[in-house]
Parts: C-alpha cells; structure tokens; sequence
C-alpha cells in the first residue's frame, strides 16, 4: 500500500530547532561543467531547486542529460563549477575535502543501485559503519531499530551474501537511516530488482518520509519508481524542464516520452 502522509512545507515549525534550515536541499545555479573551450561540456547548465524536509523528490531523464552529475553535486560527491550546494542549511561548496567527507558520513544517506554492502561485516556492522566512520558511538539499539523497520530484526548476524538482492537493499537503506542523516540520495535504488521487490524497496523509502520525516532525491529511468515520489523533475540537457507532482507511472512515462523529442523537451520547460 503506498502511504501519503503530510508533505512537509517551507517554514513548517516541524522541520526542525530553530535556526535549523527548513529545507534539506538548496541548489542555487549550479553548472558543472567538463573540458573547456569550444569543446566545452555542460552537463549541469544552471540547475536550481528547493527541496523541503520530509519529501520524496524523483529526478528523470534521459540518458546523457546529466542526472548522475545532478546527485553528485548534489551529495557533495563532485564540485559545482559555479552555483551553491546547501545540504541541511549547509553550505557546502566551499568546504575541505575533509569537512565535506564528514559531511557526507554524519548527514547524508546513501542507496545505491548495488547495494555497496560490505561483504566480510554482518548485516549489523554494515548498518553501524556510517557511526564508526562518522566517530560516533556504535548505537546498537539505534540498529536495531531501523533494521526492524526494514523488516530484518531476525537477520542482524547474518552477511550480505547470505540475503536476497531485496534484502540487501533494505540493509542499505537501514544504514541509511542510522543517522538520521538530512538527505538521504538513492541512485537507481531498484535497478538490480525484479518488480515485486522493486516495490517493496520503495515502500520503505515511502514509509522513511513518511512515517520518519526522512527527505529522500532518487535518480531513477524507471516511471513505476518515480510514480512513488511526491514530485518527479525532469532533466534535459543539464536544466530542469519541468516537473510533475504526485503522477502516476504512465503520466511520467508520456513526459519522459515527450522529454526524448526536441520539442517534448521545450512543452516540458514551458509547463
Ligand atoms: P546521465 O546520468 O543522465 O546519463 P551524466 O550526468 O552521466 O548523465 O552525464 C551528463 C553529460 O556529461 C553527458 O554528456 C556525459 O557524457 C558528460 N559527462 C559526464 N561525466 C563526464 C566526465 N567525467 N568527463 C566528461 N564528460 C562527462
């Protein structure tokens, strides 16, 4: 069952402390650019987006038009060359490699299309390793907890070779959550899953916002994964062109569909 709970708003006296930025992820201009001169890449042109705490946001678009440049951007994995970045209030386009990296362990969750589990930890290491490595203290209740929610108390000793594909992907998302991080980033999250299993991936990141308040940005090509965001935003070119909330998987296919021609893209930056 897909849950839609509250979306949470700009301003909203939920979104955290006082002086805690209501939004989770400010992107401001941001161009990134490969090679110089006249051949001169732009993968990112000018990208700017305002995501608020408690959301469920979807990126598409086609292949080349810079999605998986948009998330590392985005995540503090890949520096902007002009723009800003504000994870969590924030900024972080000036900060040292060092601080970023921090950043990214205390702050930011990450799912990615293959798992990235560890193979010689259990399934209980893996989810505390964003502690260990942000020199938290290893929360093992914490652990357990969000294992629970991912349905996997029973399988904390196991390693993630003794698991499902599916499975797998629900301890990502575990040690995703471990943190409480501000943003979690989940790049083609389902991938590497059948159908059913895909759902059952993205009824947890689902519940996360919902149910936890968790804001989660997917990069995805796949519209029946989209469909489970509250607003899908569609990438051509390295610009945004146009988004759609709360659509159905076949509303997102047509806009990608249209997307693909030059002049689907000009329809979509005009809606
Ligand atoms: P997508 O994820 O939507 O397929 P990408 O973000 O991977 O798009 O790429 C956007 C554009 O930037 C493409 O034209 C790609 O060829 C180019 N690009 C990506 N990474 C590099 C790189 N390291 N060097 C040069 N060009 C790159």
């Amino acid at each position: 069952m897909r849950l839609h709970g509250s979306k949470r708003q700009v301003g909203d006296d939920r979104a955290g402390t006082p002086g805690e930025s209501a939004l989770a992820v400010e992107l401001r201009g941001v161009r990134r650019q490969y090679g110089r001169g006249s051949t001169a890449l732009h993968a990112l042109a000018g990208i700017d987006l305002a995501l608020g705490r408690g959301t469920f946001t979807a990126v598409m678009g086609p292949s080349g038009s810079g999605k998986s440049t948009f998330l590392q951007c985005a995540a503090g994995l890949d520096r902007p060359t002009a723009g800003s970045v504000r994870l969590g209030g924030v900024e972080i386009t000036g900060l040292r490699e060092n601080r970023l990296t921090e950043l990214r362990r205390s702050r930011l969750g990450f799912v990615f299309q293959a798992f990235n589990l560890l193979p010689s930890l259990t399934v209980e290491e893996n989810v505390l390793l964003p502690m260990r490595l942000a020199g938290q203290r290893r929360d093992r209740r914490r652990a357990a907890d969000v294992l629970a929610r991912v349905g996997l108390a029973d399988k904390a000793r196991r390693r993630p070779g003794e698991l499902s594909g599916g499975q797998q992907q629900r301890v990502a998302i575990a040690r995703a959550l471990v943190t409480s991080p501000d943003v979690i980033f989940a790049d083609e999250p389902t991938g590497a899953l059948d159908t059913t299993t895909a759902a059952e991936v993205l009824g947890l990141l689902r519940q996360a916002v919902d149910l936890l308040g968790a804001t989660v940005v997917m990069v995805t090509h796949d519209p029946a994964a989209a469909a489970w965001a509250d607003r899908v935003l569609f990438l051509a070119d390295g610009l945004f062109a146009g988004g759609l909330d709360r659509g159905s998987a076949e509303q997102i296919a047509a806009r990608m569909a249209a997307l693909g021609s030059p002049a689907g893209a000009m329809a979509g930056a005009a809606a």
